[in-house]
């Protein structure tokens, strides 16, 4: 019965997948290998982020660009405001246009001087994200998806100001918000029934980080906004120099989340892959997502 249950739930499961430009060729072999594997689970799309302060400008344009030539996904791009002219950024944004991109993830970015430091919008540029969102809408026919930070944003005084920022970026023209990851979801359901209270509609798709590296994940989470539990740490605890069951307790934990928020009611879940597909791939086979003709 529940075998059966779960391929029912899977045929209305939408997911989706997020990489980022790697530095050096061999990561750039891995992650069109990963791209392969994961694309027969039929993603709704593969997003690319663009790296802090614009600086993979280039690397991001051209993968999403090789995707719409070279596979059947849909990409979607990342793209932020910081450091660049609104002219620079537009540019960008027809570029997308040019090459048959047609969705993009708006984002205000980090301040060039560091997450901590307090964020000046550049000179002629987007000022945040809703202004960058606009910007977007006027371009072109772009599907525009933006941010959404359940526990809320570090430089949130309150969950007031965040709502607010989201409700901007949705009056602009935005129609799906990605979250930060996080691993309580009654955080994530929390911060869903206070949008929701507010009036904001659109689909708050749970962003879902299966830890490769729990100490690396740590350290970046800190400076994200996203708590890391204690039992969590607890999971993981002796397991640094054990890669093999670190990667098995890592899927057990994230089918473990993604489960439970299957049944609250969720059925679209974003992944960010970090460029590696098995453990996106293995969560997806758990849900009961099969690649294509199998
Ligand atoms: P916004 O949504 O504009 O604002 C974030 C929060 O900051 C708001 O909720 C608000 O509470 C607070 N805030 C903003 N302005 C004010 C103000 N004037 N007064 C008071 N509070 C304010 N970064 C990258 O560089 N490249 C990427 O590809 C990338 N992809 C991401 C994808 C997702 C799904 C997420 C969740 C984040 C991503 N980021 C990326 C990180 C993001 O750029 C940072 O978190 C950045 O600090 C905020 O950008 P935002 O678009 O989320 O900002």
């Amino acid at each position: 019965e529940r075998s059966g249950r779960r391929s029912q739930d899977a045929d209305k499961l939408k997911i989706s997948f997020e990489f980022f430009p790697p530095k050096s060729e061999k990561m750039e072999e891995n992650l069109w290998a990963s791209v392969e594997r994961l694309a027969p689970l039929s993603p709704s799309f593969i997003s690319v982020t663009y790296g802090a302060g614009g600086s993979t400008r280039e690397r991001t344009h051209d993968i999403v660009a090789r995707m719409v030539e070279e596979t059947k996904v849909k990409p979607a791009a990342h793209l932020t405001c910081v450091g660049a002219t609104k002219q620079e950024v537009n540019d960008v944004i027809r570029s997308y246009a040019d090459c048959g991109v047609n969705h993009i993830v708006a984002l205000r970015g980090d301040p060039v001087d560091g997450v901590g430091s307090r964020y000046e919008p550049h000179t002629g540029g987007y000022v945040n994200a809703a202004d960058l969102v606009s910007g977007i809408r006027e371009i072109g026919d772009f599907e525009v998806t933006v941010s959404a930070y359940p526990e809320k944003h570090p430089e949130s005084p309150d969950f007031a100001m965040d709502i607010e920022m989201l409700r901007q970026k949705v009056d602009a023209g935005a129609t799906r918000a990605i979250t930060q990851f996080f691993f309580d979801n009654d955080l994530y359901e929390a911060y869903v029934e206070r949008v929701r209270r507010a009036g904001i509609f659109i689909p708050i798709v749970p962003g879902i980080l299966p830890i490769h590296n729990f100490k690396q994940m740590a350290n970046f989470a800190s400076r994200t906004g996203a708590s890391v539990p204690q039992w969590l740490a607890n999971r993981f605890e002796g397991l640094d120099d054990d890669p093999e069951t670190h990667r098995l307790v890592a899927a057990a934990i994230a089918a473990e989340q993604v489960q439970d928020l299957l049944e609250r009611g969720i059925d679209d879940f974003h992944f960010y892959t970090m460029n590696r597909a098995n453990l996106s791939y293995a969560i997806c086979h758990l849900l009961g997502l099969r690649p294509d003709g199998a």
